[in-house]
C-alpha cells in the first residue's frame, strides 16, 4: 500500500510540459544551415578524408578515453549546481558556467579538427524555476553528402537537481544524473570529429530535463517546424553508475549494494514494427559485430520492453512524440528511484549525494567510486559506434517473402548491393538470428512452428549495414514443436584426460547466435572459469586451456538462459 501511494505521488509530482517553448532559435546560423540541409558540404571537407568504417571502428576502440570521461564529470561536478534556474553569471558555479564550459569543450574540439565542428546553443523562452530564457549547448558535425540530409543526434541532459525541484542553492553535483551522459556526449564529439560521415551528427546537451523535458521538447519542436530530418536520437541519462541503491524504478536492480559494470539497458517505445525497437536492435548488432570481438570486457546490451522505467521519463520521449526515432541508454544499476518525497529515501539519485564517490581514508581523494569511468567508456563506445555506422550506412531495402513449409524465401526488391542481412526474432524484442544473404535472395529454414518477425538490411562493400526494414510477420504452422529437452548438448571433450588444454564440443539444434555460458568449476564447486559463448546451430568447438598446476577433476557446465542444460567432467593431468 505504501509503495502504491508513493508511486501515485511520483506521478502527480512530475510536472507536465504543457506550456510550449517560444522564440526557439539556433544561436549559430552556420550550424542551423547544416541541420536544415542548406549548406555546401565542400566547405566542411578536410584535405584528408577519414571515412572508412575500419578506421572509424579502430578509432572507437582506441580513442574513447576513460580519463577524459572522468575529467568531464569532475569538471561538471565542480560547478556545484546545474539546476536550470541556477546562477548564470558566475564563472565558477551554476548553470551559466556549466553551459559555457560545455560550449568551450566543443570549441576546443573544433579547433583540433579544422573548425569542422560547429558549436552553438539552442535558445528558447520558457519560465522554469524562475528563469525565463534558456540555452542548451550543442555542436554540429556536418555530413558530406547532402542527398539525404537526415541527422543523427547523441544527447544528454546537462541540468542537475537536489530534492527540491527548483533548489538553486543546494549542492547538486549530479555526477551520474547526468554528468555521466553529458561527459559521454562531449567525448563522442571529440572522438567522431576526426572522421567524415555522410550524415550530419549533432551533439546536444539539454537544459530543463528535470522540470519536464523542456530542452528536448524545444529541439524536437523546432525540428518539426523547420522540417529537419532526424534519422535517430540516442539519449544518454544515468550511464556511469554501477551500484544498486535500496530503491530503483522497475525494471531494475537488486539487491542493495550489487555492482554491475558490464550491462547497459536500452529503452525504447513500441513493439512489433516499432522503428525505435528496430534502432535499438541495430545498436546492439553493430556493437556485437564491430566492438565486442575486440573488447576485453564484454558488455551485455539489454533491450528493454518499455519506453522508460516505471513512472520515469527522459529526453528521448519528446523526439518520439514528434515522430522521430529515439531511444535511451541507462545503467543496469541505478542508485535510487528519485522518490525524494519519501521520508525514508536514502539513495543518491536527485539528491546532493549524487557525487563521484567517497574518500574513505581521509586524504581528500575519492577512492571509493559510485561511478565507473571504464564502464562509462564502454557505454560511450556503444554510442559512438552506433552513431557512426548510422551516419555512413546505406539506404534501407524493401523485401518480399514466400513460405514453403518451413522454408522462408526472401527476395530483396530493387537490389543495389551484393549482400543483405535478414534479422529474425520470435519471443523477445531482440534478434534470435541475423543471417547473411550473398545476393538479393535466399532461403532460411525455420525450425519450429510459431510466429517470426522478419526484417532485412542492406550491407555495402565495406560491411556497413543500413537500418533494418519494417518487420513482416511470418507464421509457420504444422511443424514439430520444440523438442522437450533443451535442444543443446555437450559431446565428449577431446582429449579427456587432457594435459593442459582440451576442446569442448557443443551440439545445438537451437537457432543461430544463441547466447550461452560455459562454467568450469573444481570438483568442490569453486569457480575456475566462465566463458560466454554465442552458439551456432550444429557443432560448436571451444578451446579451453586450464591454468598450469590446477590438475585434477573439473566440472564443465553449459548454461543457457541462466539454466544448466548439460554437465560433463574432465580430468587435467598437468
Ligand atoms: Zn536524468
Amino acid at each position: 500500500m505504501k509503495r502504491f501511494f508513493f508511486l501515485l505521488l511520483l506521478l502527480f509530482t512530475r510536472p507536465f510540459y504543457g506550456f510550449s517553448q517560444t522564440n526557439i532559435l539556433f544561436t549559430n546560423p552556420a550550424a542551423e544551415q547544416v541541420i536544415t540541409g542548406n549548406y555546401d558540404p565542400q566547405v566542411y571537407t578536410p584535405a584528408m578524408i577519414l571515412n572508412h568504417p575500419d578506421s572509424i571502428i579502430h578509432g572507437v576502440l582506441t580513442t574513447v578515453n576513460a580519463d577524459s570521461l572522468l575529467y568531464n564529470m569532475i569538471q561538471l561536478a565542480s560547478l556545484q549546481n546545474r539546476n536550470t534556474g541556477a546562477d548564470t553569471v558566475s564563472s565558477v558555479k551554476g548553470i551559466g558556467a556549466a553551459r559555457r564550459w560545455v560550449h568551450a569543450q566543443f570549441e576546443k574540439i573544433s579547433n583540433q579538427n579544422n573548425s569542422r565542428l560547429l558549436p552553438g546553443y539552442l535558445q528558447f523562452d520558457q519560465l522554469i524555476c524562475g528563469a525565463g530564457q534558456h540555452r542548451s549547448p550543442m555542436a554540429v558535425l556536418p555530413g558530406l553528402d547532402t542527398s539525404d540530409p537526415s541527422i543523427i543526434i547523441i544527447e544528454a541532459h546537462l541540468d542537475s537537481r537536489c530534492e527540491g525541484l527548483c533548489d538553486t542553492a543546494c549542492v547538486a553535483e549530479g555526477v551520474d544524473d547526468n554528468g555521466s551522459g553529458t561527459s559521454l556526449v562531449i567525448e563522442a564529439a571529440r572522438v567522431l570529429s576526426r572522421y567524415c560521415f555522410k550524415h550530419t551528427i549533432v551533439f546536444l546537451t539539454n537544459i530543463g530535463e528535470e522540470q519536464g523535458l523542456y530542452g528536448a521538447e524545444a529541439f524536437a519542436t523546432v525540428a518539426e517546424n523547420k522540417n529537419i530530418l532526424i534519422r535517430a536520437v540516442q539519449n544518454n541519462d544515468i550511464v556511469a553508475g554501477v551500484r544498486c541503491g535500496q530503491t530503483a524504478s522497475p525494471p531494475s536492480c537488486s539487491p542493495f549494494g550489487e555492482v554491475d559494470s558490464t550491462q547497459i539497458r536500452l529503452f525504447s517505445y513500441g513493439g512489433v514494427n516499432s522503428p525505435h525497437k528496430s534502432f535499438v536492435r541495430y545498436i546492439k548488432l553493430e556493437y556485437r559485430e564491430n566492438i565486442l570481438p575486440q573488447s576485453t570486457v564484454k558488455m551485455s546490451v539489454s533491450i528493454m520492453t518499455p519506453e522508460d522505467r516505471t513512472g520515469r521519463g527522459g529526453d528521448h520521449q519528446p523526439f518520439r512524440q514528434h515522430g522521430y526515432t529515439a531511444m535511451r541508454f541507462t545503467s543496469a544499476n541505478e542508485n535510487g528511484n528519485a522518490n525524494v518525497s519519501d521520508p525514508d529515501y536514502e539513495d543518491n539519485q536527485h539528491t546532493s549525494r549524487d557525487v563521484l564517490g567517497y574518500d574513505t581514508d581521509g586524504d581528500a581523494v575519492v577512492d571509493s567510486f559510485l561511478v565507473d569511468k571504464n564502464y562509462l567508456k564502454r557505454n560511450t563506445q556503444i554510442n559512438v559506434n552506433a552513431a557512426a555506422m548510422a551516419a555512413i550506412g546505406v539506404l534501407t531495402p524493401e523485401f518480399n517473402y514466400s513460405l514453403e513449409g518451413n522454408q522462408l524465401n526472401i527476395t530483396v526488391a530493387d537490389p543495389a548491393y551484393e549482400v543483405y542481412r535478414v534479422g529474425i526474432r520470435t519471443n523477445t524484442y531482440d534478434f534470435d538470428s541475423v543471417y547473411t544473404l550473398a545476393g538479393n535472395s535466399g532461403t532460411i529454414h525455420l525450425d519450429m512452428a510459431g510466429i517470426y518477425y522478419v526484417s532485412v538490411a542492406a550491407e555495402d562493400s565495406n560491411k556497413v549495414e543500413s537500418f533494418f526494414s519494417e518487420e513482416q510477420i511470418v507464421i509457420v504452422t504444422g511443424l514439430k514443436p520444440w523438442p522437450s529437452d533443451s535442444g543443446i548438448e555437450l559431446l565428449p571433450m577431446h582429449p579427456n584426460p587432457a594435459d593442459e588444454a582440451t576442446t569442448i564440443v557443443i551440439y545445438s539444434r537451437l537457432l543461430n547466435n544463441t547466447e550461452a555460458l560455459l562454467r568450469i568449476t573444481g570438483s568442490n564447486g569453486v569457480l575456475v572459469s566462465e566463458i560466454p559463448l554465442i552458439i551456432q546451430k550444429g557443432l560448436n568447438e571451444v578451446n579451453y586451456r586450464h591454468t598450469m598446476g590446477e590438475r585434477g577433476l573439473k566440472v564443465v557446465q553449459l548454461m543457457v538462459d541462466e539454466k544448466i542444460v548439460a554437465t560433463k567432467n574432465i580430468v587435467f593431468t598437468r
